[in-house]
């Protein structure tokens, strides 16, 4: 069956075109800055990569230039739209409403806009993408994947914030926690790994990407996860915050004369790795900025490390144990250094990395030693294959 994955931003939309039977990716790429001129990148399988600046005044016209990309005679991966079996849309939030991928209808494009206003700057962009395809493509199957899905299993004792209950009742405010599709998938992957059965394993995942949160998954369910009713909680992330003690908004706001609004926009864009460094939010320059001798940009990866073993600890104590503990996504593939400095943190739990495997990169593989008690992996996510995998489970 093939799949078209569409992750749609405000300006962006990222797709993958994916034979759900054999797992190949057949093309992808994105559209960049729509509403503003256009950019769109495609590869197809084993092709090169083309990079066209053209007019894409709003996602529809995005939307049809990659059919159109899809299906040109000389590069396309497919010969004509009808070999589309069904279209796979990341969705952020999910509310309460949705504990579990699901087919698009109206009553779930309504539900979808009814909790928007928890995901204010996502879901009305996933909406949106989700039109457009309706529109061009009437009568291929859709399927909703929601980051928030996955941990729709956490306990009440560990999604509700001590605040008033009532904000609870009235807004549905409480801990959601995102990158769901991601967790599932790695968590899943581990289990595959380790040959051993997913519902008896107590996992702890680390996202460790621009955006960064750690699941503990406990028998095959998420019990707890760092980010909450917004992703801005938790580690400290590429411009990110993570956890800060609310009264800080206020000091800084009077301090510095901001509203609610500008307070919110430095803990999510001017902060994290990037805030404390003043160098990038990128860690591959941080990396090269602390080995040049910063010492902020030091201090910004020693933070980000010391969160993320914090958070690993707290897991380990929510599952009274844990049996692996997998990095995933771009620094958590990659950044072996970052991994080392997190796992010196956990030696007390029976962690011991393998030097040379950890010098690996971008591959599944085991990276503990042979002797350690907890399992260390290293797994590439792929949320792609996994909302293709989704949408192909739920027409079967
Ligand atoms: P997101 O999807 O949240 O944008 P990604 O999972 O793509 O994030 O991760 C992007 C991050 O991964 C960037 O900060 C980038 O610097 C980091 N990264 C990629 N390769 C490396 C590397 N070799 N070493 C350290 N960090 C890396």
């Amino acid at each position: 069956m093939n799949i078209l994955v569409i992750n749609c931003g405000s300006s962006s939309l990222k797709f993958q075109l994916i034979d759900s039977d054999s797992e190949q990716v057949l093309a992808k790429g994105l559209c960049e800055r729509i509403g503003i001129d256009g950019r769109l990148v495609y590869q197809a399988a084993g092709g090169e990569k083309e990079i066209t600046e053209v007019s894409m005044p709003t996602h529809t016209e995005a939307v049809k230039l990659v059919l159109d990309a899809l299906i040109n005679p000389n590069t396309g991966a497919i010969k004509s739209l009808e070999e589309i079996d069904a279209v796979g849309h990341r969705v952020v939030h999910g509310g309460e409403e949705f504990t579990t991928s699901i087919l698009i209808d109206e009553e779930v494009i309504q539900a979808v806009e009814s909790v928007s206003d928890l995901a204010p700057l996502h879901n009305p962009a996933n909406l949106i993408g989700i039109r457009a395809c309706q529109q061009l493509m009437p009568g291929v199957p859709m399927a909703a994947v929601f980051d928030t899905a996955f941990h729709q299993t956490m306990p009440e004792k560990a999604y509700m914030y001590a605040l008033p209950y009532e904000y609870y009742e009235k807004y549905r405010v409480r801990k959601y926690g995102f990158h769901g599709t991601s967790h599932s998938y790695v968590s899943k992957r581990a289990a595959e790994i380790l040959g051993k059965p997913y519902e008896s394993l107590k996992t702890i995942v680390c996202h460790l990407g621009n955006g960064a949160s750690i699941c503990a998954v406990k028998n095959g369910k998420s019990i707890d996860t760092s980010m909450g009713l917004s992703p801005l909680e938790g580690l400290v992330m590429g411009t990110r915050s993570g956890d800060v003690d609310p009264s800080v908004l206020e000091f800084v706001a009077e301090k510095e004369n901001l509203d609610m609004q500008q307070v919110m926009n430095v803990l999510n864009k001017e902060s994290g790795v990037y805030g404390i460094s003043g160098v990038s939010s990128d860690f591959r320059d941080i990396e090269e900025a602390a080995d040049q001798g910063n010492k902020r940009a030091d201090l910004a990866q020693e933070m980000f490390c010391y969160r993320v073993a914090k958070y690993v600890g707290s897991y380990a104590a929510a599952m009274n144990g844990v049996d692996a503990i997998c990095f995933t996504a771009g620094v958590g593939e990659n950044s072996g250094m970052i991994r080392e400095k997190i796992c010196v943190y956990l030696e007390y739990l029976g962690v011991k990395l393998d030097e040379e495997a950890n010098k690996k990169r971008g591959v599944d593989l085991v990276i503990s030693s042979s002797d350690a008690k907890v399992k260390v992996l290293m797994v590439p996510t792929n949320e792609e294959l996994a909302i293709a995998r989704e949408t192909a489970g739920l027409l079967k």
